[in-house]
């Protein structure tokens, strides 16, 4: 009995010292500067290359366990990955299918609408058909922290704001002229000093109020990348890194459509690849639009995964689906055209579908009931 004890003992004291000995010679995980970090990841995509993903992490963004043993280096390491795995599994914030999910978010930070850059991308051709409506609508309520990035000069439009940007990009839907003015915006918005630069495009309804309370809920001084995906897994895209080699490379990006928003922390630590020309050369190397390549810049190079908010919305996706009675919590909404039909968010008043077609009016009243221009008794 007592030698059967004795065994025993010796056992868990040998396990005890194994333990020991384990953790005193991992190595604590090195300092790393952004480009360092990024050109592991991409070390690490381009190491995973024709790999097939395992289904979940195609429908979750969740790297697979396969991929947090790939580039640990010591223990420290090994757990901090997978903290980050665990954190990219959680349910995204900002409102998602479940009800849990809609819970608000507690406030990270007082946040008032001036910490707030909103860049509206257009073309001369829309300012009539598209930015006049956005001025009777949502743009009047904030008009100083709203900037307008176009290609023509228009006299009418001066006369509604000040924030007007003529950029020198050509007016086309090109690849191109696309990213030249998301670099456009971006220069803007590092210059104002602003808290968070939200990106958004002319047939975009932004909900402030919605907005403000989203952005609140994050600290503007950490690493915050918010919008919502139009693809259901990460692009696959590839990446020149010289004149005679490409890689492949593979990250989620939110779609330009829905519009998406980057705190300054985030936003500063881009620069190397977004600022003052460097985003067109960036855009150049995967040749992908402007909204894929902020993806690859924060996603592939910086590391930092997108946080995915349903409270986005691009009229690539059925905006029927939209419940008229949570509108005010919805941060952006669209409308258009999808798969050959009419596209628009399912409100029923105060205006016709006829005299209301974007349905961006209705939607203004509901939100905004003292406009003077909505009907006093509305019903929605
Ligand atoms: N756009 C532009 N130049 C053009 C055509 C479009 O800058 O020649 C802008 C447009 O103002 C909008 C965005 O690109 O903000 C997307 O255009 P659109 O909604 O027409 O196309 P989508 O990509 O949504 O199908
Ligand atoms: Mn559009």
């Amino acid at each position: 009995m007592l030698q059967r004890c004795g065994r025993r003992l010796l056992l868990a004291l040998a396990g005890a010292l194994l333990a020991c000995l384990l953790v005193l010679t991992a190595d604590p995980p090195p300092a790393q500067l952004p480009a360092e970090r990024g050109r592991r990841t991409l070390r690490s995509l381009a190491g995973s290359a024709g790999a097939a993903q395992a289904p979940e992490s195609r429908a979750t963004g969740v790297a697979a366990p396969g991929a947090l043993t790939r580039e640990v280096h010591s223990l420290s390491e090994y757990f901090s990955l997978l903290t980050r795995a665990r954190r990219d599994a959680d349910p995204p914030p900002g409102g998602a299918s479940s009800p849990a999910n809609r819970l608000p978010r507690p406030p990270a930070e007082f946040l008032s609408p001036h910490d707030v850059f909103i860049a509206v991308k257009t073309t001369r051709k829309f300012h009539r058909a598209r930015l006049d409506l956005l001025f009777e609508t949502w743009i009047s309520r904030h008009k100083e922290m709203t900037f307008i990035f176009t290609d023509g000069e228009d006299e009418v439009l001066a006369r509604l704001t000040g924030n007007v940007v003529l950029t020198n990009c050509s007016a086309a839907h090109s690849r191109q002229a696309l990213s030249c003015k998301m670099a456009v915006e971006y220069d803007h918005f590092i210059e104002s000093g602003k808290k968070w630069f939200c990106h958004v495009d002319d047939d975009n309804y932004v909900n402030l109020r919605a907005l403000l309370r989203l952005l609140a809920s994050y600290p503007h001084t950490q690493d915050v990348y918010i919008g919502k995906p139009s693809l259901d897994r990460p692009i696959q895209a590839t990446e020149r890194i010289s004149e005679h080699k490409v890689r492949p490379v593979h990250f989620w990006f939110a779609t330009g459509g829905a519009g998406f928003c980057i705190s300054r922390g985030l936003a500063l630590k881009m620069g190397p690849w977004a600022s003052g020309g460097h985003f067109m050369s960036t855009a150049e190397r995967i040749r992908l639009p402007d909204d894929c390549t902020i993806g690859y810049i924060i996603e592939a190079l910086l590391g930092v995964p997108l946080i995915r908010s349903s409270l986005f919305h691009s009229h690539l996706e059925n905006l029927q689906q939209v419940p008229a009675t949570e509108l005010h919590e919805q941060v952006t909404l669209s409308y258009g055209m999808f798969e050959n039909k009419r596209n628009s968010v399912p409100i029923k008043g105060p205006f016709s579908v006829e005299a209301d077609p974007s349905r961006f009016r209705s939607i203004h009243c509901h939100l905004y009931p003292d406009t003077p221009w909505c009907p006093r008794t509305a019903i929605f």
